[in-house]
């Protein structure tokens, strides 16, 4: 049937983003296939330190090797440096002079979790516990009767640092916080929300049998786990006090749905850029802009310390970059790009009045470009321009990858940051771009393979 002159004007004026299923079903395939390797990424990348641990890895085998302020750098070279065990710069050198900027590129990885407080052990009741201050935005409630992994390195007194995982391999035990029976939770229910399990509640249990050579030994339960610890790894209960020891969820990344169309994995907000991110830069061979990848650190709160994106590090590796190249390091950031690659709330059909239908990003609409952030009026964010959110949409478009526009919910209902006023702080255009997620801060969180495949689209777009 032939259109209508109305149905033509329709067409011509107004805009929808298609679902890449409908249109794009071919991609499906491609989509799941990329993702193997983002779910290995996950399982193996449960902390910061090991994210970096797995990039350095990844990037050696790509032919990356560290990088030396007074070596000399072509066109086409690979380099990384990494801060304090925790973050990672990655670079290839583009044809292009630095003064003609460069494409920076910034992911998180870390994410929201249980940390041992530094006098973690203690006994009640016969069972033995860890005390926990969670890090990053959590709701408490959530973080209960699933089963938990340690994760972590403790500095001895010898210098030595020793790691320690327990709950990933087949066969570990587990660590859990217990709740209340219903049976018993009246007073409990109650209690809002946010308070359903409270801070000092997320108590660790680690054992409920005793030591029992002696008679009379003071906290023998406790005693009987620190010595399975001083066993297996040469640590006593002083060395939790030169340690990050945090507890993550045990389960490992899965596929989701009856069509396997997403997954769901903890830690996904932001380790989904982080994979995409650095897949996209060992995939950039002959870059016409120098890239910069950063994979950061301590985004969850608030880009603090000095791994994270409010500390001068990126600042200083790319003024090592411009003094190598003779170059003038405000020139190159003036004329410089960002992408802070961080995750958007996807709509939740469940949820519907805490988004706004026309500016929600969704599921398998492909990455999500946020203009701003912030919450009560834009506070706190970065509010990209029209042009830098042009210059990133063409480059999106010129390679055929599925985006959206997303904001982090209707006006008034939240808000949250990301890196990208760090970034915009050293004078660089900035927007963030990145993966619509379910559940986002939740010890499971779900994205769409889809989604997850056209972020990596994207990026590799903005490093042509
Ligand atoms: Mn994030
Ligand atoms: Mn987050």
């Amino acid at each position: 049937m032939e259109k209508t002159k109305g149905q033509i004007l329709r067409d011509q004026l107004t805009w929808n983003f298609p679902h890449i299923g409908k249109e794009a079903p071919e991609q499906k395939e491609e989509a799941a296939r990329f993702c193997e390797g983002y779910k290995e990424f996950l399982d193996k990348g449960k902390t910061e330190r090991e994210c970096v641990t797995q990039a350095v890895a990844m990037l050696e085998a790509a032919g990356y090797t560290p990088f030396d302020s007074q070596c000399t750098y072509k066109a086409g070279d690979k380099v990384y440096l990494v801060n304090r065990k925790k973050s990672i710069l990655v670079t290839t050198f583009g044809t292009e002079p630095l003064e003609k900027g460069i494409r920076i590129n910034g992911a998180h990885i870390d994410s929201p979790r249980l940390d041992l407080k530094p006098n973690p052990v203690y006994e009640k009741s016969d069972l033995a516990y860890f005390k926990t201050h969670y890090y990053g935005g959590i709701r408490k409630y959530q973080w209960a009767t699933i089963p938990l992994a340690i994760h972590g390195v403790v500095v001895k007194k010898d210098g030595e640092i020793v790691s320690i995982t327990i709950g990933e391999e087949a066969g570990d035990p587990v660590f859990c916080i217990s709740d209340l029976l219903p049976h018993l939770a009246a007073e409990q229910n109650k209690r809002s929300l946010a308070e359903g399990i409270k801070g000092e509640e997320l108590n660790v249990i680690i054992g409920s049998v005793p030591y029992v050579d002696e008679e009379e030994i003071k906290e023998p339960v406790k005693l009987l786990a620190l010595q399975i610890l001083n066993e297996k790894y040469g640590i006593t209960e002083k060395d939790f006090l030169r340690a990050e020891i945090e507890l993550v969820p045990a389960q490992k990344a899965v596929d989701i749905g009856l069509d396997r169309s997403l997954i769901g994995a903890y830690g996904q907000d932001d380790r989904v850029c982080a994979y995409t991110a650095l897949m996209a830069e060992i995939d950039t061979k002959n870059p016409v802009y120098t890239t910069v990848t950063i994979l950061t650190d301590k985004e969850e709160i608030g880009s603090e310390g000095n791994t994270g994106l409010n500390s001068d590090y990126v600042l200083h590796y790319i003024e090592d970059l411009a003094d190598m190249a003779g170059a003038a390091v405000r020139k190159v950031l003036k004329n410089s790009i960002c992408l802070s690659s961080d995750v958007n709330a996807a709509y939740d059909p469940t949820f519907a009045q805490v988004f706004e239908e026309r500016n929600a990003s969704y599921l398998n609409k492909g990455c999500v470009l946020t203009k701003y952030t912030g919450a009560r009026g834009k506070s706190g964010s970065n509010d990209a321009s029209a042009e830098t959110m042009a210059k990133v949409i063409a480059m999106m478009e010129e390679e055929g990858v599925y985006w959206q526009i997303g904001e982090l919910g209707a006006v008034d209902i939240g808000g949250g940051g990301t890196i990208a006023k760090f970034v915009a702080h050293m004078d660089v255009d900035v927007v963030d771009l990145g993966v619509p997620v379910l559940s986002m801060h939740a010890p499971f969180e779900i994205t769409s393979k889809l989604d997850v495949y056209n972020t990596y689209k994207a990026f590799k777009a903005f490093y042509k």
